[in-house]
């Protein structure tokens, strides 16, 4: 049985196999987590991104981690919030799902994600944290860890309140 984890930090520190990275659609980095994971790995990852030739909202493309502890990236592209009624829900459940589905795919057995489209995208956090820890819960058995990496002390608050069940 897997485990759902609230951890507060920097997610570019964590030992994990994969990190998930909150990108834009063209993946060639930005501000926030995206800016930070790109940073902390070093330029062979934006070249790597290049090759991909971007991603739609709702969906996940991986790369190697390189200079990460992690061995991968996950990047996946959060909807921009605009009101609620634009279909954002299903697009951000759709990356979580779709992370964790490219994750599996890659044996992946601990993951971390940030909270995505949280942060200039705008999107409810309570709402946010609700959607990532559904989709965490319908995957946990396929993972040995899944990790919600908050990074202030409130955003942890806000997930520890959503979920009992979590460490
Ligand atoms: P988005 O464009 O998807 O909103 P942001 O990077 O602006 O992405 O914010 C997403 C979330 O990532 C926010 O909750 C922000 O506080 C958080 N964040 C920013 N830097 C880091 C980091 N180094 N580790 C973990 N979370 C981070």
């Amino acid at each position: 049985m897997g485990q759902i984890r609230i951890v507060q930090g920097d997610i570019t520190r964590l030992e994990v196999d994969a990190v998930v990275n909150a990108a834009n659609s063209t993946l060639l980095g930005g501000g926030g987590v995206d800016g930070a994971i790109h940073r902390a790995a070093g330029p062979d990852l934006l070249a790597a991104c290049r090759s991909l030739g971007g991603c739609p909202a709702g969906e996940a493309r991986i790369t190697p981690g390189f200079r990460l502890p992690a061995k991968w990236v996950i990047h996946t592209v959060g909807p921009v919030w605009q009101g609620g009624e634009r279909g954002e829900s299903a697009l951000l459940a759709s990356c979580y799902r779709e992370s964790l589905a490219v994750a599996k795919a890659h044996g992946v057995a601990t993951i971390a994600f940030p909270a995505i489209s949280t942060g200039v995208y705008g999107y409810p956090k309570q709402q946010a944290a609700a959607i990532a820890l559904a989709a965490m819960r319908e995957w946990v058995d396929d993972f040995e860890k899944i990790i919600a990496c908050c990074f202030s002390a409130a955003d942890a608050d806000r997930y520890r309140k959503l979920c009992r069940e979590c460490i």
